[in-house]
């Protein structure tokens, strides 16, 4: 089976590793501020955060932005459960704009319709590893006093205008999972410019306990002393993770490459079939990381053209169920129908395979099947 994405490890990532595991901490020691500094050194960020998973690391920064229960957040229904449940787990209403229906990307105009008085920031995808917006998304935030946070799980690598993911946005949320830009295992980090989020945020993950005397309230302790200021979880990456995430982060431009290079021979081999719509390409300003290659089909196609990708050993995934119409999002009175764009896309789309080893002789394959199937329907 040829999976649609795949870790890469190389035996230095291995070395790496297995010195972790001879140092005298393999967790809470001197490997994760390695790490996030090197995430700094990628992105541009003045702080990073890193955390046991994207969905930890998404939590801790809905929860750094202090909100009441009941205010609403704006984001996209094409994207993974995580980016609006952990709103839920914060008592938090997510609040669903449609996307441009050839990006997959939040519309800002969308965005802009379905601000309320209760609606207090903006969770943007770049789904696919495609930017969203930044620009237009960001004037829409500071026009209505939002924050403005990027879900960028899939995008670590990619720019607009010149200006890298992680930079931009009041926070920036990665994911290190094993089908993203660089892996930890499991892992994710928050990047940010603003530095009482990432306090706040270095807190939530160890159980919003401090040991840093300026945040104390008592300053005249011991050196033992600490103190739990914010109610917290252990969303700690290990020393373990964060040494192999520090070996990988050399080879994010490589990969982010590796993947251009397959997604400009997709878009060279793939050109003027009938019946199928490819993804956005790049362009002057947005300069994706190429996390998927989700090309889209006839709806009422769409699952045989699936299965027959599958039957010839081709691990295609689709990318996403609009988060509103998963049943415990129905069950919560959320309708279908309400973001049509993404419904039809969501409808449409397979993600094809797309990994930095994917070889050219893989590549072939995928596209002689996939022609071959468009031709016989
Ligand atoms: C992967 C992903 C997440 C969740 O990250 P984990 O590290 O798997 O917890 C959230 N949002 C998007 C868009 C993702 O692709």
């Amino acid at each position: 089976m040829i999976p649609y994405s795949r870790q890469h490890i190389t035996k230095d990532d291995i070395r790496a590793v297995s010195a972790a595991l001879r140092a005298p901490s393999i967790t809470q020691g001197p490997a994760i501020e390695a790490f996030e500094q090197s995430l700094i050194r990628a992105t541009g960020a003045k702080y990073a955060v890193a955390f046991s998973s994207g969905t930890a690391a998404l939590h801790a920064a809905y929860a750094a932005l202090g909100l009441k229960k009941g205010d609403e957040i704006i984001t996209t229904g094409l994207t993974f459960a995580a980016t609006a449940s952990m709103m839920l787990a914060l008592e938090l209403k997510p609040v669903f704009a449609d996307i441009d229906a050839q990006s997959g990307t939040l519309d800002p105009e969308a965005v802009e319709k379905k601000i309320t008085k209760r609606t207090r920031a903006i969770v943007a995808v770049d789904y696919a590893g495609r930017p969203v917006d930044i620009d237009a998304l960001r004037k829409v935030a500071r026009k209505h006093k939002l924050v403005f946070i990027e879900d960028g799980a899939q995008s670590l690598g990619a720019s607009y205008h010149k200006k890298r993911v992680g930079s931009q946005a009041d926070m920036t949320m990665f994911s290190f999972h094993p089908v993203k830009s660089i892996t930890t295992g499991e892992g994710g980090a928050i990047a940010t410019d603003t530095e009482v989020y990432a306090k706040r945020m270095r807190r939530f993950r160890t159980h919003g306990i401090t040991k840093d005397r300026s945040e104390m309230k008592r300053r005249d302790k011991a050196a033992w002393y600490h103190e739990m200021l914010d109610f917290g979880f252990n969303y700690r990456l290990t020393d373990i993770q964060a040494a192999l995430g520090v070996s990988q982060m050399k080879r994010l431009r490589s990969h982010v490459q590796k993947r251009k290079a397959l997604a400009d021979r997709y878009f060279k081999l793939l050109k003027n079939i009938k019946g199928l719509e490819l993804p956005a390409q790049d362009d002057a300003i947005i300069k994706s990381a190429w996390h998927l290659f989700p090309i889209r089909v006839a709806p009422e196609m769409r699952d045989r053209i699936f299965t027959k990708l599958r039957a010839k050993g081709i691990g295609v995934q689709v990318h996403y169920v609009p988060v509103y119409m998963h049943p415990y999002y129905a069950n919560l009175g959320y309708k279908r129908g309400t973001c049509p764009k993404t419904e039809v896309y969501s409808a449409s789309e397979i993600s094809i395979p797309l990994y930095p080893t994917l070889s050219k002789k893989e590549q072939d394959y995928v596209v002689s099947a996939l022609k071959n199937i468009l031709a016989s329907l």
